[in-house]
């Protein structure tokens, strides 16, 4: 991986789990249920290591590349994500009570029914009000969204941690964080079930 930032190459490993599910009729055949279970696992995690990344900043200078923002704001973000949804359930839910209410009233008009109604038709509006106020809210972060602002030293540590620079994996100075010599073949955590 080149750094857009500084002119340094680096190397992470990418560990990803494979899961392969075979099945074998009444035992007869044991041996190739578990070997199409290993080359599924095998295909599954062969496909996540070509086409996933982890966002992993740079070793030296700290600098999380343009292609990994997508998931930065993902795990950034997981409690916005939850209010919307929590607001859009709360929403739903109050628009079935309010159209349950709205019935009752229509066919027998009591004070207990109409002020049901009208606060279930005030949940919705205000749910409605929420949702609208965190996509905005969502919009303005995501627009301000740079995960290279700020002090540098926290994201050089999780570089460190995590990858190696070309020249340091190259010389094999450091396998510490790899724990792969160059050239190794670098393929771990296949888990079958
Ligand atoms: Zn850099």
């Amino acid at each position: 991986m080149r750094c857009e930032n500084c002119p340094t190459e680096y190397v992470y490993v990418l560990e990803r789990e494979g899961v392969g599910v075979g099945t074998s009729v009444y035992l007869l055949n044991e041996d190739g249920a578990e070997s199409h279970a290993m080359s599924a696992a095998e295909d599954t995690l062969r496909q996540a290591l070509e086409n996933d990344f982890d966002p992993v900043p740079c070793p030296r200078c700290g600098n999380y590349q343009k292609f990994m923002f997508p998931k930065l704001m993902e795990d950034r973000s997981a409690w916005g994500a939850a209010a919307r949804v929590a607001a859009m359930l709360i929403g739903a839910l109050a628009i079935v009570i309010g159209a349950y209410w709205t019935r009752i009233y229509v066919i027998r008009p009591t004070d207990g029914a109409f002020w049901r109604m009208i606060a279930a038709w005030a949940t919705v509006a205000a749910a409605g009000l929420v949702s609208i106020a965190l996509a905005a809210a969502r919009g303005a972060w995501e627009r301000r969204f740079d995960p290279n602002d700020g002090d540098p030293e926290a994201r050089i540590a999780e570089g460190r941690r995590r990858a190696v620079t070309r020249a340091e994996f190259d010389a094999g100075q450091r396998p510490g964080p790899l724990g792969v010599s160059p050239g190794e073949q670098v393929q771990r955590d296949d888990r079958f079930t």
